[in-house]
């Protein structure tokens, strides 16, 4: 194997094939790694009825590389309507997910000695794809204590002295934290990439789901003329992760940012498709903004509920620290203190709890936090409550 490939693979499924196992051994496994809305909430019927006709009337060839032009125009115009954002349809490319746009732009940008700001605690696959191209992490750690807040200016002065920094990206809302930035935090950010030319790369596949007071901005709100990407797809405000859709959009008309588009777009010529019933179901979902806003205002209304409650009942625990209440997406992400336990690390709490309680969950190291657990809370309460006093009656028994 290459020695690059060393960086392959994802902590959120490491333990997937050994709790396969365990399952088919007979024991009952509560999976709280993944994050997959449908496994919870089906996807959306008006979707499935449009995947349906898309392969009955035989959409089941190859698809423009870039993705239909159906989609491509009804991409622009959603973050038209919902954000403002001036783009026209080429500048979407679909792609298969927004995991293969990563690695699109980690492949394009990214040659060894580079380096890309990495907001941290950050999705596992921005770490993977950019040490696999052989580019290092500048990592801007959000602040715990401060609702995930950014020290801005110790990033700035990190800048000021580092050169071949690339990009900067960020997931807002946040896998794995849940916190959502503010417009003004957004701002700073955008400003501070503008003064370092560096291109920013906003991910904001969870942008409908937003809760607890929170409003999202989208980072092309308060970005405009500054190079960027930005992120969206069917998996999680679609709640139709098996499509395998997802987009950039590349609004901005500087050299970098054409030049940035016909490299993308030379890349998904490589794999020459993406998958294209999915497309013309996509496309209907966001045309079909009445159906859509009822599917996904219920979802989020679940969704809330579920991760308060998961949150309190977090709050109560005596062995794990939640330091904020999640605004966005579906996941909690408390501290555990290791070195109150008989734990090696959290790779060993996780193994140990699968093993002792049948609960899989994810390791705070995949996302660059030790010390911390990832729990999707997207289950029903009933699996949640259950879950998290086994968790904690697991803590109890190894703390010393
Ligand atoms: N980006 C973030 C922040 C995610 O949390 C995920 C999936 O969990 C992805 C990207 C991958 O999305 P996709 O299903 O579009 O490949």
């Amino acid at each position: 194997m290459s020695a690059r490939s060393k960086f392959a693979g994802n902590a959120i499924e490491e333990e997937d094939a050994f709790a396969a196992r365990l399952a088919r051994s007979g024991k009952s496994i509560i999976r709280l790694n993944r994050g997959d809305p449908v496994a919870y909430f089906p996807t959306p019927k008006y979707m499935v009825d449009a995947y349906v006709r898309a392969l009955r009337s035989a959409k089941t060839g190859y698809s423009f590389h870039a993705g239909i032009p159906e989609l491509r125009e009804a991409i622009s115009r959603r973050h038209r309507r919902l954000y403002n954002l001036n783009s026209e349809p080429g500048d979407v490319i679909v792609t298969q997910g927004v995991s293969e746009a990563i690695m699109f732009i980690n492949s394009m940008l990214i040659d060894g000695r580079d380096r890309a700001v990495i907001f941290r605690p950050y999705y596992p696959l921005y770490f993977s794809s950019l040490r696999i191209n052989g580019g290092k992490p500048i990592y801007a750690d959000y602040m715990e204590d401060e609702e995930y807040g950014i020290d801005i200016d110790s990033l700035r002065r990190r800048l000021r002295n580092e050169k071949r920094v690339k990009y900067l990206i960020l997931a807002n809302p946040s896998n794995p934290t849940g916190s959502v930035l503010e417009r003004k935090a957004l701002r700073e950010i955008a400003d501070m990439a503008n003064d370092h030319g560096v291109f920013i790369i906003s991910d904001e596949i969870y942008d409908e789901i937003t809760y607890n007071g929170a409003t999202f901005t989208s980072m092309s709100e308060v970005s405009r003329g500054i190079p960027k990407a930005i992120f969206g797809g069917a998996s999680k405000s679609f709640d139709a992760t098996g499509f395998r859709i997802g987009y950039t959009i590349i609004p901005e008309n500087d050299r970098f940012s054409a030049a940035a588009r016909e490299k993308m777009a030379d890349y998904a010529k490589m794999r020459l498709s993406s998958c294209t019933p999915a497309q013309y179901a996509f496309a209907e979902a966001i045309k079909n903004a009445r159906a859509h806003n009822a599917a996904v205002r219920k979802m989020v209304a679940e969704i809330e509920d579920r991760t308060n409650f998961a949150y309190g009942l977090l709050e109560e625990s005596g062995n794990l620290q939640i330091s904020s209440r999640p605004k966005g997406a579906f996941y909690l992400f408390p501290k555990v203190e290791m070195e109150r336990t008989d734990l090696k690390d959290d790779r060993d709490l996780v193994r140990r709890l699968l093993v002792e309680e049948g609960i899989q969950i994810t390791r705070g190291s995949g996302f660059g936090a030790h010390d911390h657990i990832r729990i999707v809370s997207l289950p029903d309460k009933e699996t949640l409550e259950m879950a998290i006093r086994k968790i904690d009656k697991f803590l109890d028994r190894h703390s010393r």
